[in-house]
Formats: C-alpha cells, structure tokens, sequence
C-alpha cells in the first residue's frame, strides 16, 4: 500500500466522458489499496476562456478579482470529478484550497505557495475517502483566493504531495511520458525511463513544455518523486505502480533505474529567443555592468554573453540574447542608456534558435560539446553563440536550422529508437 497524488490536467478533463475515464483510473489505483489524493486542472482551453472575460470585462484588471473569475475553472472540474467517484461507489468529496488549506502569499495570479496544514486531508485519506483538490489556487494571507500562475496545478500537485508525504505525485497528461527530444520534430525520439530533477529543469527551461518549472524545483528541494504519464490509456492497462511513464528523481536514485548510462539524456530547441549586439563598446570595467544593470532592473532575462576580444582602440563587441517577447523593451532600454554605456549600434536578430544539449553523463565525460559542433559543423550549420552549464551545452543558431540541428544531434549522441517502432 502507498500514499499517491494523481494529477490530472486540463485534456483529461475536458468533458464528462474523459472524466469519467479519469474517474476510473483514480478508482482501480485505489483499489489496488493506495490512498489517493487527486489534483486537477481545468478543463482545456477554459482558463484562456475566463481570462479573456476579465480583460473584455476591464483590461486593468484587479489581480485579486481575476483569481476569483479564473481558479473557477478547477473548482468546477474538481466538484465534477468527486461527482463521478461517488458515481462510480467511491467515498470521495473535493477540497477547495482555503478548506485544506493551502497557504499562499498575496502575490495574486502569480501566488507561491507557502505552509499546507495537511492533517484533515490525510485523516479523510486514511478513511478510505479519495480528496479530490482543484489546482492553481490557494488562499493568501489576505484570506482571498490566489492562483499561482499558469500551468500552476503541476506546482499544487507536488505540493500537496510533500505535504501529506506522499509516495509518488503521478502527473497524468496527454503524452505518456519525457522524450529524448520534440517526437513531433523527431519521429525516432525515444521515451525516457527516468530523468533526475536537474536535467528535468533543465530541459523544460530550454522549451520542452511537459511540467511548470516550478513544480520541477519544488519536487526538488522536497525530494517528491514524480512520474509523467498519460491519462489515455485503457481499462485494463498496467497501474501507475508499475511506472509507465517518465520518472523525475534524485542522482542516487537514478542510478539504480537507468542500465545503460547515457551521455546525453535530451536535446531541447527553443525559438523564443533574440541575439543583440552592441558594437564598439569601450572596454573598460562598468560597461558590462552598464549594459546589463537596466536589464535587470526591468526584470528582462539575459541568457547566453558574449564579449569578444578587444578591437584597437579599446573597443569590443557584445552580444546577449533575451527572450524575443522582451526584445522591444530591451531595445527601448538600451537606446535610453546609450550615453552611459557608449555604444555605437544596436544589432538584433529574432530570428535564432537555441538548441540545448541536457545530460548529467556531462560531468563524468570529456569531449560532449565537441561531438555537438562537430555533428553541426559537419552540416554546415553555422554557430552564433555558446553557453555551457554543469550538465548542458547550448548554441545559438539560424531559426531556420532548428529541426535538422536537433535531428543531427540526435543521431550523433546515439538518442535514435533503434527498435524500429518509429
Ligand atoms: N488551468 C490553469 C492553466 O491553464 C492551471 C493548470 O492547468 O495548470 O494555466
Ligand atoms: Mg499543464
């Protein structure tokens, strides 16, 4: 027996019939003589709904107002779901987030979540009742409802999960499972058995949109074992226990899953991404700090630096990427800044990719990036800037190249499915 959260998101619970599914799947884990509390999102494409009524409704909108209009979206799919349990003979009731309750602070729609008094809910649980939670949503300091930002319920479930000292936190979705990359981009893309924490990060950071990165970090630092997986399934397929999915775990615990150690567990493309060169910069000490200073100030962030060596005349170039939804602002800012920093010109370029190597192999393994610009070199493809963590490796090049850089790599770090399935 085991205490589990299953989180259901927003396709799982788009109507009555996939409900009920869901329904089904949360009743045959409980059977199996687990206790279970369930998170869930609301039905897909309602939050954008209630969203769009706020803006149509005052375009400066209250952020405590809009909590109200949007965490309604989960109220109703939570209130629905313990309908159908009790349908189907399960003891289950929801519990709303000021009713557990789920402490946040009052930064509304984008609240974090702080103390959960779990006690009540792992009673009911012990009783052999299943709590159903809607996601997204707590309750502030203020007393009012507040939602935690977009994609949120990954974030509640893993909560509620170390809270009441779960077992597991199964995140069920419309794919089942991490891939070694985009299977759209790459047909022979491979599902991953597991993948520790950091890599998980690290790659939804670079763009692969399974968990809010939150959740990820939250996992993290409380040590909650995660498992993506799909709701999709049939009646009789195998239970959550048997891991179909994509386990996030800890480094140690990771070792005991994975056989064959990979080096390279994921490649990620992200095409929200600019590159801005400033030219002739004086090279000096500050003018680093006087580029980047009102950058952070205004809350943009900058990713991938480059300074190159100085031309004569105690001049240099640099060049930055930001996110493409920031490069206006960015460039706004700069141009305001122009004096103090010096430059000559501001180049920019929307139209680049960054394409991101992930794998903890990286840091027992000499010789990782220069398989990567080899593979690139090899094809042509022309590279703009490099960064490199402890366990990642990202360059920047042409939009226009992404598919066939990831394709490439994939190959070259030997990621193809060579079951012939694809
Ligand atoms: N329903 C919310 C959203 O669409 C929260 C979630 O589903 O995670 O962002
Ligand atoms: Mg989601």
């Amino acid at each position: 027996m085991a205490r589990i959260v299953m989180k259901f998101g927003g396709t799982s619970m788009a109507g009555t019939e996939r409900i009920r599914r869901v329904a089904n799947l949360v009743r045959r884990h409980q059977a199996a003589g687990h206790e279970v509390a369930v998170v869930v999102s609301a039905m897909a494409g309602e939050t954008d709904r209630l969203v769009n009524f706020c803006r149509e409704a005052n375009p400066l909108y209250d952020p405590a107002e809009y909590d109200v209009v949007v965490a309604s979206g989960e109220q109703v799919t939570a209130g629905l779901l313990a309908l159908t349990l009790q349908a189907l003979g399960c003891k289950a009731r929801s519990w709303l987030g000021w009713q557990i309750p789920i402490h946040t602070d009052n930064a509304h729609a984008k609240a974090r979540i702080g103390e959960i008094d779990a006690d009540e809910l792992i009673a009911s649980m012990q009783a052999g009742e299943i709590a159903v939670i809607p996601g997204f949503q707590g309750i502030g300091d203020d007393g009012r409802v507040a939602t935690l930002g977009r994609g949120g319920s990954d974030t509640s479930a893993v909560a509620i999960a170390a809270a009441v000292g779960a077992d597991r936190c199964d995140i069920y979705t419309d794919v089942d499972g991490v891939y070694t990359t985009d299977p759209r981009i790459v047909a022979k893309a491979r599902k991953l058995k597991a993948v520790t924490f950091e890599e998980m990060l690290e790659l939804a950071s670079v763009g692969s949109k399974v968990l809010q990165t939150r959740s990820v970090s939250l996992a993290m630092k409380e040590g909650v074992r995660v498992q993506v997986l799909s709701s999709f399934v049939d009646d009789d397929a195998p239970l959550a226990d048997e891991l179909p999915g994509t386990l996030i775990v800890s480094d140690e615990e990771l070792e005991g899953i994975e056989m064959e150690s990979q080096l390279i567990t994921g490649i990620a493309a992200d095409k929200n991404e600019a590159k801005v060169i400033l030219t002739r910069v004086p090279d000096r000490p500050g003018a680093v700090a006087s580029i980047f200073g009102p950058l952070a100030a205004a809350n943009i962030n900058v990713d991938m630096i480059i300074q190159n060596v100085g031309r004569e005349k105690g001049e240099t170039d640099v060049t930055f990427t930001v996110p493409s939804a920031d490069l206006v602002r960015t460039q706004a800012l700069l141009e305001e800044h122009k004096e103090t920093i010096g430059f000559n010109r501001i180049i920019t370029d929307a139209k680049v990719a960054k394409i991101s190597i992930v794998g903890v192999g990286m840091r027992s393994h000499a010789g990782i990036a220069a398989t990567m610009f080899k593979a690139m070199a090899d094809r042509g493809i022309n590279i703009q800037a490099i960064s490199t963590s402890e366990i990642k490796v990202s360059v920047l090049i042409d939009e226009d190249e992404t598919e066939l850089a990831v394709r490439i790599l994939h190959t070259a770090y030997e990621l193809d499915d060579a079951s012939g399935a694809a």
